[in-house]
């Protein structure tokens, strides 16, 4: 007897929730929040006013949580002005201070920047060596404990402790056969991270104040470390692909590391580590993590544009152009549109290249152009919820097409209330 296809559905991994909290608001992470985008400046964070107005830039770009540096006592100082600056914009996103070698000293000796901030990040292999490493890092869960704030325990590959790598190490050669050295350094990478959270909850801490993540730069490294720190706890995970690079390696390294894992069910953060091309917007690394959601169907951000790649039956750009504009004119009206048309995310539009599957590919979208190919008559027939609605003709194509979709925009989504589009 013949069986129905499977339909994919990504795993579900019901990690503890966790809780991060600013000015009396909380973004829940984990259990049935939805993945949460989350992202980094690379300013310098004494530069309150430039600070600011990048992660106003990341969150208007639909990133959820915002990472800043704190490296020193000015770092410090600047950031509950780079806090009061997003108030007074009216950006309402939780700030992550990222603290390396002197957090314990940052955030005890400035308690306005720990106020400040609704989560800190606490690097394992960074806060201290010896008999100092549980007493700073009490330090700084004291702070978290005291401010009510979440921590992400973060270890990275980059910054291993080296003395559990050590001690680790040891415990290998004395087995009769020792493990291959990655497979330690994997051991290391999670033991770091889930005794570091057990130490947090026996200093005082909640479980839900504590997320956890094993960054490495390698795609198969991540996912075999990943799979193992959710097997053994579970922690809401912060996930992502460090030192991903630049351009399309950062963006399909990232890309194939965590959609395996999500699939899984594993992750309830994602960032995409993207160094920017020279000249590129920082926010990149936040359209990336939003499309990885969207593309794996966990999250919609952004009204989804299919279009055709092209091929011999299409030798004018006319397609591409249209292509390009639909998408820039979608994404740059989203920040308003997200509170005007509430389920506006979710529309399907196809701008297709030929009458080979156009009109096909158009059906299947909310609303669909099938351009005319080369040697076809120059007319392009678009389809509304997948009926044939007008022809259009002429030079001004792209507009008209834009005022169709606005047009639609308005009527479908103009009058729903939030429980309509739940
Ligand atoms: S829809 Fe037409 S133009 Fe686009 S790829 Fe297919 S055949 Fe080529």
């Amino acid at each position: 007897m013949q069986v129905p296809i499977d339909v994919a559905h990504p795993k579900v991994r019901r990690s503890r929730q966790a809780r991060v909290v600013w000015g009396g608001r909380i973004v829940t992470v984990g259990g049935d929040a939805p993945v949460r985008v989350q992202s980094m400046t690379n300013t310098d964070t004494v530069d309150a006013i430039g600070t600011a107005i990048q992660i106003k830039e990341l969150a208007l770009a639909g990133s959820e949580m915002v990472r800043l540096t704190v490296n020193t006592p000015e770092a410090a100082q600047a950031v509950p002005y780079v806090r009061e600056q997003l108030d007074r914009m009216g950006i309402d996103v939780p700030l992550i201070g990222d603290f390396h070698y002197n957090g314990h000293r940052l955030l005890t000796d400035y308690p306005a920047c720990a106020q400040a901030l609704s989560k800190y990040r606490i690097n394992p292999g960074n806060v201290g060596k010896g008999d100092k490493h549980d007493k700073q890092f009490g330090q700084m869960i004291e702070a978290a404990i005291r401010w009510d704030k979440a921590v992400r325990i973060g270890v990275n590959w980059g910054s291993l402790d080296q003395d559990l790598l050590a001690s680790l190490m040891d415990e290998n050669n004395a087995r009769p056969t020792p493990w291959d050295t990655k497979q330690v350094m994997y051991e290391a990478l999670v033991t770091s991270a889930i005794d570091s959270a057990r130490l947090a909850e026996d200093m005082g801490l909640n479980r839900d104040q504590i997320i956890l993540s094993c960054k490495v730069s390698g795609v198969q490294d991540l996912v075999s470390v990943y799979r193992e720190l959710a097997r053994r706890s579970d922690y809401a995970l912060h996930l992502g692909l460090t030192e991903a690079g630049m351009g399309t390696k950062g963006t399909v390294a990232s890309s194939a590391a965590l959609s395996v894992l999500l699939q899984e069910g594993i992750g309830d953060t994602i960032r995409v580590s993207l160094t920017p091309q020279p000249g590129e917007a920082r926010t990149q690394e936040v359209v990336i993590a939003s499309e990885i959601l969207q593309a794996l169907g966990l999250r919609s951000f952004v009204p989804s544009v299919t279009a055709c790649p092209g091929c011999g039956r299409t030798t004018s750009t006319t397609f591409q152009e249209l292509t390009q504009e639909i998408d820039n004119f979608l994404r740059a009206q989203m920040p308003v549109w997200r509170t005007r048309y509430p389920g506006v995310e979710k529309l399907k539009v196809a701008v297709m290249g030929c009458i080979v599957n156009g009109p096909g590919e158009s059906k299947h979208a909310d609303i669909g152009i099938s351009l005319p190919g080369s040697g076809e008559a120059p007319a392009a027939p678009v389809y509304i919820d997948g009926e044939k609605s007008v022809t259009l003709r002429g030079e001004n194509i792209a507009r008209d097409f834009r005022v169709i979709v606005e047009d639609y925009i308005e009527k479908r989504f103009g009058t729903q209330t939030a429980a309509e589009v739940a």
